[in-house]
């Protein structure tokens, strides 16, 4: 049994222009102590459906219309906010991208990892402030007994999101859900936190949800990738497979924008981003939703949502080629 199990997963936000698709029929699944990449261009619904596994989409104007999201396999949607509460950061921690607005200025980093700690294990505050300071040094900030009496601007942006993952693993969260860690982060900083994170995977045997817009996150630390695009999953597979034999369209135009650093700019081997935008969620348009931007668009796109299927080992993708495009 897989440890979290998404199916069907609708959720709606409610505007002036009508009600936006933001998450439109989501199934993916996460087993214990692997590392799933989510993977899409900004607006595909991929924050969403974290949010709302967590359940923490804005509701109203938010709302899951659809589905179930199995936690060890009882389902979380109907769960009341009290008991979503002790959840989140006992059994599923979870790291932002922004670590500056996600920690308090005024209180020292020592004082809020000590918080969840007291708030679900019911530690003492000098036992929870020792905790703390062990927490800093698994994710390797120098002198961690100094430094957990430090306030947040103290700290750099690298060593701020190492705080925040300390925080997320207080509790011992059997899965880690991270929207885009590093995407505030410098090139350099962004590698040393991927290797944190796949190292402190190992170590903790949780397992990660990591959701990125960058491809060249995904071949670093997942073993098995889901590509959304605008609401949907198109894409999922082992990376391996999906590297080797990406099927879709867009994945491949993804995998095809990756920087490449040995790359010699002056011979033309820039980065190739795929033109166009995500589409409106409030209408979206009839069939594949990524047929306005394919090269490989025909009549039968638009006529029918191309379902799921299975391609390889494991491989599943939802278009109506009957070869990937070479
Ligand atoms: Fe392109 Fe058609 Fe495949 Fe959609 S279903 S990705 S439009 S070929
Ligand atoms: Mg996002």
């Amino acid at each position: 049994m897989a440890l979290l199990e998404i199916r069907g997963l609708k959720t709606h936000f409610k505007t002036d222009d009508g009600w936006v698709h933001a998450v439109d029929g989501v199934d993916l699944s996460v087993n214990s102590g692997e590392t799933v990449c989510l993977v899409g261009e900004s607006g595909s619904g991929k924050s969403v459906t974290a949010m709302s596994v967590l359940k923490l989409v804005p509701m109203p104007p938010g709302r899951i219309v659809a589905g179930q999201v199995l936690w060890d396999g009882r389902d979380l949607v109907p769960l009341p906010p009290a008991e979503m509460q002790k959840l989140r950061g006992r059994e599923i921690g979870v790291v932002f991208q922004e670590p500056m607005t996600a920690l308090n200025p005024v209180y020292t980093v020592g004082e809020q990892i000590c918080e969840g700690l007291r708030l679900h294990e019911g530690l003492s505050r000098a036992a929870a402030m020792e905790r703390a300071a062990e927490l800093l040094a698994l994710v390797h900030i120098p002198q961690p007994s100094r430094r957990v009496h430090d306030y947040p601007h103290q700290f750099s942006g690298g060593m701020r999101q190492r705080v925040m993952i300390a925080m997320a693993l207080a509790c011992k969260p059997r899965l880690l859900i991270a929207d885009e860690p590093t995407t505030a982060l410098d090139v350099t900083i962004q590698a040393q936190i991927l290797d944190l994170l796949d190292e402190l995977k190992q170590r903790l045997g949780m397992a990660v949800l990591l959701i990125t817009h960058a491809m060249g996150v995904v071949a670093e630390v997942a073993q098995r990738v889901v590509v959304m695009y605008a609401g949907q999953v198109i894409e999922e597979g082992s990376v391996d497979e999906v590297f080797e034999r990406p099927w879709h369209p867009y994945t491949q135009g993804l995998i095809r924008s990756i920087p490449r650093i040995d790359a010699d700019a002056s011979r033309g081997s820039r980065l190739v981003s795929i033109p166009g935008t995500v589409p409106s969620l409030v209408e979206p348009p009839p069939g594949c939703r990524f047929a306005p931007r394919c090269a490989y668009a025909r009549d039968a796109c638009t006529q029918a949502t191309p379902a799921l299927r299975q391609v390889g080992p494991g491989h599943r993708v939802a278009c109506i080629l009957e070869e990937a495009p070479q």
